[in-house]
């Protein structure tokens, strides 16, 4: 009989049974407990301290001796997947936080730990300290420690905003921003246009208001900025000899740059505008992000020893094959530039421009041609700001049609709310169904009135056309904004890079590296459109990614 590996959730008493019964049957056992220990019961705490043994059940002293089964306690099960007449599994295993090999098994530590809890494992009926003695038969001490607080889980960089906010609420705004670059080189940009997830999350919404959490950030670093503090430059004493190819100089790319220059690692940054930023500098607009200020901010990180490349396009200055050359490793941050078309006659017309492209434009200062009335399709950000945009461009009137209703716009309440106050005039549950164009300039949008069905797979209600409601509006421009993809056309065909049916790249959610050796990536081109912070937490964890892959390699050459 062939034997088969089994994996076995659950450390309770149905679980150590079964574990035995495939054990016995020669089968490689796997069993995991999401606790600290086995056995779903725990002798109370006043025994513990005595050092009386925990566990007495016969089945466990067999399950722990029996050599066809491997204990993982304190894990949990991550993903799951079928593949290849098997099953996959990705387990997390938390530490207990305590040295076994320094550990001499005294107990002092339970009698002093000042940290009182509900016992979980006799359903909250006594106490138990914070330190335990879980696992008796193993000598496994455990701390039990809350899992990060929900603010820095939420934050996609788990930025440690208790410490941060602590250290401003001391005066020690220094010390505020050391914590903050801990994990992120851009606190002047974030602090600025930050969604703030943190904040909705943040527990003292229960008690009041959220931490302004967001213009925290914004307040420490601009301190910095309005005092004319240099920021501290701190690298290693040497680097090392390798250098990695960036591609992109957006937030996800130079916050990989400077992180690797902080590993010791120094890059090279090729950027095809003439300034880096990505959507930082192209995409957000001036009065939202100032130039000067994000100049500051990138400035500094290139001093760490990240060589910036503009006006480099790869695929076309540089082929991608010559990176792999040169470089010890490539990052990928290229973003997700082309804007999605509504696929409807007329889009073509001269007059229809997609929203990412008038917003590079406008902040590249070219001319833009405001007259009359504009159009924006679309509910997200994208839309907010080339509605806000236009109104400053001149247009006369600014009209934003959502096929939805307000409450299902993905934008920003707040960046609604200016919108609003500014006069933009929003139409919802209206969606385009025709560009009209005379002499090849489009002058006219006909239109279909909506209403809400049943939820699609985004949980929001499908928009449904109503039969007979078409209708035209005049207006001199229309500006969809309806979503981006990347353009990952440099790629070479012959690279083996997978591109997804997205046009993102997949990465390993550890490591970032894609499925070529030594090729990283992440960053809207990654993930898909998203948010800034999202962008730089996959450049740090990229720059991680490719340090711990060149000195494997280094390693693996010695
Ligand atoms: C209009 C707009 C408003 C936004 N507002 C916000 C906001 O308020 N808050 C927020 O958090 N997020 C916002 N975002 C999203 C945020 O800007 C992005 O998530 C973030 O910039 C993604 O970073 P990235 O480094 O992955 O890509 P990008 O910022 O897009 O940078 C990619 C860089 O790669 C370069 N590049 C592309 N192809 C090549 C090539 N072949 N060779 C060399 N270089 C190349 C590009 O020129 C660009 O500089 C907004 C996005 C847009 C479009
Ligand atoms: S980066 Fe954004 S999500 Fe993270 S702490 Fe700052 S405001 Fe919150
Ligand atoms: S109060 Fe809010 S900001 Fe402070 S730690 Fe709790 S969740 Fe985070």
């Amino acid at each position: 009989m062939s034997k088969k590996r089994v994996i076995i959730f659950g450390g309770d008493p149905a679980g150590v049974a079964a574990a035995l019964s495939q054990a016995e049957a020669g089968n490689q056992v796997i069993l995991v407990e999401a606790a600290p220990s086995f056995g779903g019961r725990r002798l109370p705490q006043t025994r513990i301290i005595n050092g009386e043994s925990g566990f007495s059940a016969v089945d466990w002293e067999a399950v722990r001796k029996h050599p066809n089964i491997r204990l993982l306690t304190n894990a949990e099960l991550l993903k799951a997947k079928a593949a290849d007449g098997s099953f996959h599994f990705r387990l997390r295993q938390r530490t207990p936080r305590v040295d076994p090999e320094k550990c001499n098994d005294c107990k002092a530590c339970i009698r002093v730990c000042p940290i009182h809890m509900y016992d979980d494992f006799n359903e909250g009926l006594g106490f138990r300290t914070a330190i335990d003695f879980f696992n008796p038969s193993v000598g496994v001490y455990n701390i039990f420690k809350e899992d990060m607080p929900i603010c820095q889980a939420t934050c996609p960089a788990n930025l440690d905003i208790r410490s941060y906010v602590g250290l401003i609420a001391d005066g020690k705004y220094a010390e505020s921003l050391a914590k903050i670059r801990e994990r992120l080189p851009f606190a002047l940009s974030i602090g600025r246009v930050c969604p703030h997830p943190c904040e909705g999350a943040c527990n003292r919404g229960h008690v009041d208001e959220p931490i302004a959490i967001c213009a925290l950030k914004r307040f420490v670093a601009d301190w910095e900025m309005h005092h004319d503090i240099d920021p501290p430059v701190e690298v290693p004493e040497q680097f090392h000899d390798e250098k990695v190819a960036i591609i992109g100089a957006g937030p996800a790319g130079l916050t990989c740059g400077y992180f690797l220059a902080k590993a010791g690692y120094r890059s090279v940054c090729f950027e095809a505008m003439p300034e880096p930023g990505g959507m930082f500098r192209y995409g957000i607009p001036e009065y939202r992000l100032p130039t000067p200020t994000l100049m500051r901010e990138i400035n500094w990180i290139l001093e760490h020893g990240v060589e910036l490349r503009c006006n480099t396009r790869i695929g076309k200055d540089v082929t991608f094959e010559e990176l792999q050359r040169d470089y010890a490793a490539i990052f990928i941050g290229v973003g997700a530039w082309s804007g999605m078309k509504l696929r409807i006659p007329g889009e073509d017309l001269e007059g229809v421009v997609d929203g990412v492209k008038f917003l590079k434009d406008a902040n590249m200062g070219k001319k833009i041609d405001a007259r009359g009335k504009v159009i924006i399709i679309g509910g997200g950000n994208v839309a907010m700001d080339a509605a806000r945009v236009s109104w400053r461009e001149g247009f006369d009137e600014v009209h934003v049609l959502y096929r939805r209703t307000k409450k299902e716009m993905p934008a920003s309440p707040w960046e609604i709310d200016a919108a609003e106050e500014e006069g933009i005039k929003f139409q919802y549950l209206v969606a385009p169904v025709e560009v009209i164009g005379d002499n090849g300039r489009m002058k006219a949008l006909k239109c279909l009135r909506m209403q809400l069905g049943e939820p699609d797979a985004s949980g929001r209600r499908r928009p449904v056309p109503i039969e007979g409601s078409e209708f035209v509006i005049e207006a001199e421009t229309l500006i969809p904004a309806i979503g981006q993809r990347p353009d990952v056309a440099f790629v070479p065909d012959d690279s083996g890079l997978e591109i997804t049916r997205w046009n993102t790249l997949d990465a390993d959610p550890e490591t970032f590296m894609t499925n070529v050796p030594g090729v990283f990536t992440a960053g809207d081109v990654q993930t898909g459109p998203g948010i800034a912070i999202a962008a730089c937490a996959g450049g740090r964890k990229a720059a991680a990614g490719i340090a711990r892959y060149i000195e494997a390699k280094r390693r693996a050459a010695a």
